[in-house]
């Protein structure tokens, strides 16, 4: 599956943290967009 870094709402912060654009709260690079909360994943 791909990850939030894949992800256009992404914004990273550091190597191990960045953020959602989209709901607005913090996750890690390597989450599964299986677990995204919005079910919003959209490829860069
Ligand atoms: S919209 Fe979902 S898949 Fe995209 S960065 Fe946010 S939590 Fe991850």
């Amino acid at each position: 599956m791909p990850t939030c870094s894949q992800c256009k709402f992404y914004k990273p912060k550091d190597a191990k943290m960045g953020e959602c654009t989209n709901v607005g709260i913090p996750v890690p690079p390597d989450n599964d967009t299986a677990r995204c909360p919005a079910r919003m994943f959209v490829p860069k």
